[in-house]
């Protein structure tokens, strides 16, 4: 069993000031397999003035001295891509073949940003002023246990290109991964303070990162409520916020669309991730025309769809993170039941052949409605609803017809009808017949999916503010 029973704050690993202990369990199995020591608001507080004591000096370092330690840190995560998989796989419980991509993306973000940093011209022209994008002071990082080292790696990779100083808290939940990770960056060697990362409580570390006045930017991923919640916490003193939040993602799927093609590639946006993803496609849009035709190609994919043991190179869908999660699942499947929808695979419970571990069964719902709770609600598991459309304008009406706006996917045998609807449709991505990925594009949300982009030139900016410096002719 492992014990982690440090935080990471002035270049070094100190034992925090708080003493509460957190059990962490491997999700395939329910075994503990871990405890936590969680830093408190004092710990949070000691992370901010390393990081603010670390920014004068950090903020001046120039371009090549900032990208030369992005490629440091890269080479670290590399480094221990075999130890970060394994934790990935025993303490997320991410399908091996996720895992490995997992371990490779927390390393490849630092390097997407050095070459973004390389791009990125810091001073400018408006008029007869010179403008110049000045870093904001010190990050208060906050992230999920969706993407542990993905989300701390890429937020802390944006934040220092901008030449910002940064305070990490990571979820309490992937704290095995987040050891790693920190060890890794550790390596890298860069001067003391310029990031700190302390594992512990929203409520407390969370909220003192939110609030204290010495913290000037917040970059937020996680759930629309706790978000909110942070966007007030900043307000007093007016910080700059970044947000990445919930997602209800629309599968527009056009009528002219080869389902062959499309059903794989639906049923992995829905499925991505164990269904934990906020960009997975989980309101199918299908025309009614064609509905008994998807259906039919749906229960197929979906049998072939592998759910289980995450070490099995076979299996898409490993267990929920936690028994918390799972009970979310298994709530949102009976409102499903409950309120009419008609299932068309999976159900409550877990998969055939489980009796340990926290599995559900890969669900797709038909006869939803976009009313339905279903529809409406972030489940962030392996859930998907299936709702037909009239014609093109009312599959639009309903793609947007939700509170959140992340992304969306529209698939059609015309490339043009596609990009058509994608241009009408409130989401910060659309996807036109793929499922690819786009580093150097910005990311985020329309509505209550967030505020803000990350990624590329947009994501560095997100860390910077403009001074227009205006001299006398
Ligand atoms: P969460 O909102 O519960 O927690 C996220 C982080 O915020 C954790 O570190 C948590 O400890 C912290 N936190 C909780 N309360 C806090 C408070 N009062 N003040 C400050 N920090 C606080 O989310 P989660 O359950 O860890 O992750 C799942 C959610 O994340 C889903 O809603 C999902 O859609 C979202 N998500 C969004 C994106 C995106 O890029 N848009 C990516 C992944 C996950």
């Amino acid at each position: 069993m492992q014990v982690i029973d440090k935080v990471y704050i002035d270049g070094t690993f100190v034992t925090p000031h708080g003493d509460e202990l957190l059990d962490l369990f491997n999700p395939a199995t329910e075994q503990l397999i871990g405890r936590v020591r969680l830093g408190d608001a004092q710990d949070a507080r000691d992370a901010i003035a390393a990081a603010k004591r670390a920014f004068p000096a950090f903020s001046r370092t120039d371009k090549r001295e900032r990208i030369d330690m992005l490629k440091r840190m890269h080479e670290a995560v590399v480094a221990k891509e075999d130890e970060l998989y394994e934790a990935i796989t025993e303490e997320y419980g991410a399908p091996v073949s996720r895992s490995r991509w997992m371990a490779q993306h927390a390393s490849r973000v630092l390097l997407e940003a050095a070459k973004v940093l390389q791009d990125y011209a810091f001073t400018r022209r408006a008029g007869t002023a010179e403008v110049v994008m000045q870093p904001l002071g010190v990050a208060g990082l906050i992230t999920p246990w969706n993407s542990d080292a993905g989300f701390i790696c890429g937020k802390l990779a944006a934040a220092l290109a901008a030449g910002c100083t940064a305070v990490i808290k990571p979820s309490e939940m992937s704290a095995i991964q987040t050891r790693i990770v920190t060890e890794a960056l550790h390596e890298a060697g860069l001067p003391a303070g310029v990031f700190n990362i302390v594992t512990g409580r929203g409520e407390t570390v969370g909220a003192q990162i939110s609030s204290h006045p010495d913290v000037a930017k917040l970059s937020f991923t996680g759930s629309t409520a706790v978000g909110k919640t942070i966007l007030r916490a900043g307000a007093d003193t007016l910080k700059r916020v970044t947000l990445e939040l919930g997602g209800k993602s629309p599968v527009v799927v056009l009528d002219d669309a080869n389902f062959d093609y499309v059903v794989p590639l639906a049923i992995q946006a829905g499925f991505m991730n164990s269904g934990q993803a906020c960009i997975a496609g989980t309101r199918i849009l299908v025309p009614r025309q064609r509905l008994t035709e998807f259906e039919a190609r749906v229960r197929e994919e979906v049998a072939g769809t592998q759910a289980g043991d995450p070490r099995d190179p076979q299996t898409t869908v490993g267990p929920m993170v936690s028994k918390k999660q799972w009970e979310r699942v298994q709530r949102y499947i009976r409102i499903g039941i409950d309120e009419g929808a008609r299932l068309i695979a999976g159900g409550e419970g877990r998969p055939e052949g489980s009796d340990a571990g926290w599995f559900v069964r890969p669900t797709v719902f038909s006869d939803v409605t976009n009313d339905m709770t279903i529809a409406r609600e972030e489940i962030f598991g392996p859930v998907l609803s299936i709702i037909t459309y009239r014609d093109t304008d009312d599959a639009i009406a309903i793609a947007n017809d939700t509170n959140y706006g992340l992304q969306a996917y529209v698939f059609s045998a015309d490339e043009k009808r596609a990009r058509e609807v994608a241009s009408r449709i409130e989401a910060g991505r659309v996807l036109v017949n793929t499922l690819a990925h786009e580093p150097a594009a910005p990311f985020g949300g329309f509505k209550q999916s967030g505020l803000g982009r990350e990624y590329g030139s947009f994501g560095l900016e997100a860390f910077l503010e403009p001074k227009a410096v205006i001299a006398a002719l």
